[in-house]
């Protein structure tokens, strides 16, 4: 019997046939820098989109199905980007599709501060049930972006210790607000020549172990030192942190330093704040990535992204004796847990909860990383690192030329396969599907060999 992903042969067939075109135009199995994506002019009427958007390139995205998406000139791209970590189950997976199409005949904007609808009621029910086991999360607030998660996130800890100084970390991201800009520092360009940035943010060391970093032990004593230097515990409402830093270099927090870090909290009376926006619901191998630190549980969890597989919806989990103090209105929005939304994110939900599934994705993940260990003789290469399919190649950055990362990822979209940088130290990321096919992460790697050899031949 087939499944749902079918082979990979019968889904060019189907998607072929659906989206009208040949197999060359598909590009199926071709490695030559073919693709026009990576070289492509700005499309009519571009000009007209804000200049600070900025954007991989200037392909306009038709269509797309599974771990594949289509151009307006028809061209088939593999997405080992999934829209920054957000199409965990690939396009229009059939399940979440049903529901959505379900939802769409019965209402659209059933506004929270008017009513309940039914798709919430089911949703914060489902995410009580995959919460860490044991964290006590149970109390939800449903938003629409990571960045206003963000922000729910620090009102909460702000008003539940009556306290307003906040702990992130260097080379962190949490968004593009003017708050949690300031909360930023994987790249300066989210931040320079917007100040002034809000006050009460203080930025500890990570430990990153390459280009002079510290190391946890000394991180976590710099924490301690902040404490006496710059933000008193009095003064201390949250810690703020990734456990893979995302848009820093997809650096995984060593558990260790998750755990100083939640003695830490313990205490001085501070909250920890888990921010799961790119790493939660399933992208590490495990449902959140907090659960890669053994005993450490946060006292507020965001999430966003993958939770409803390309729908907007981003949420806070809490637990009620932090959020029961809240009065009625002081959290929420007009668009806050829409309803098409929920309904995709319980189909999500259902089918990360599945038998096996994260079984499948640490596989893939393997894979993946085991195919790019092979590929160290091609260029310098430092690090391969990330659990699941979250997984970062940083390059050797005083053995190669700048911009190497940019290159290699040009050159893949050269030839139909979409990855994305991340963070200041060439870097590129791999976030395919959650539910990629084995062959199609082959066929990746061949890309990325290919591309790696042009790039080598260049350098
Ligand atoms: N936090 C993290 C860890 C993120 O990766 C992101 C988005 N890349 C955000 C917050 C902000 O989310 P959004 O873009 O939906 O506002």
């Amino acid at each position: 019997m087939l499944t749902l992903a079918g082979s990979r042969a019968l889904q060019d067939a189907i998607a072929i046939a659906r989206h009208g075109m040949s197999a060359a135009a598909a590009g199926m199995g071709a490695l030559e820098a073919t693709h026009r994506g990576a070289t492509a002019l700005p499309p009519a009427n571009a000009e007209l989109i804000g200049a600070g958007i900025g954007r991989l390139s200037n392909m306009v995205v038709e269509s797309g199905e599974g771990s594949w998406v289509w151009t307006a000139d028809g061209e088939r791209y593999l997405d080992f980007a999934c829209g920054i970590g957000v199409t965990n189950l690939g396009h229009r997976h059939p399940e979440v599709l049903k529901a959505v199409h379900e939802q769409v005949d019965k209402i659209w904007h059933a506004q929270i501060n008017i009513a309940h609808h039914s798709q919430m009621l089911i949703l914060v029910d489902k995410l009580r049930g995959v919460m860490p086991a044991g964290s006590g999360l149970d109390s939800f607030l449903l938003v629409t972006t990571g960045a206003e998660a963000v922000e729910a996130a620090v009102k909460l800890a702000r008003h539940a210790t009556g306290k307003p100084n906040l702990i992130v970390f260097q080379g962190g991201y949490h968004g593009r607000t003017a708050l949690t800009g300031a909360m930023t520092t994987s790249k300066y360009i989210f931040r320079a020549r917007y100040g002034p940035a809000p006050a009460g943010i203080f930025v500890a060391p990570f430990p990153y172990a390459n280009y002079g970093g510290l190391s946890v032990e000394a991180c976590l004593g710099q924490l301690e030192l902040m404490l006496q230097q710059q933000t008193t515990a009095e003064e201390t409402a949250a810690v703020v942190i990734e456990p893979v830093l995302g848009e820093g270099g997809y650096l995984p927090c060593p558990p260790e330093f998750l755990q100083g870090i939640r003695d830490f909290c313990d205490r001085h009376g501070i909250l920890l704040i888990a921010d799961e926006v790119q790493t939660g619901f399933g992208r590490t191998g495990k449902m959140f990535a907090i659960e890669h630190a053994p005993g450490v549980q946060p006292d507020v969890l965001i999430f966003a992204k993958g939770v409803a597989s390309g729908l907007p919806l981003a949420g806070i989990a809490s637990r009620r004796e932090l959020t029961d103090r809240q009065p009625a209105g002081s959290q929420g929005g007009t668009y806050a847990g829409n309803a098409i939304s929920c309904s995709a994110a319980n189909a999500t939900i259902d089918v990360l909860k599945r038998d096996g599934f994260m079984q499948k994705v640490n596989e893939r993940g393997e894979q993946l990383r085991s195919g790019l260990e092979a590929m160290r003789g091609i260029l310098p290469i430092k690090d391969i690192r990330g659990h699941g399919l979250m997984i970062g190649v940083e390059f050797d950055k005083d053995k190669l030329s700048k911009g190497i990362a940019a290159q290699v990822s040009k050159a893949c979209l050269s030839r139909g396969l979409i990855m994305l940088q991340t963070g200041v130290f060439e870097t590129i990321r791999m976030v395919p599907p959650l539910n990629v096919s084995a062959s199609d992460c082959e066929h990746a790697l061949r890309i990325i060999r290919a591309s790696l050899e042009e790039v080598a031949s260049c350098q």
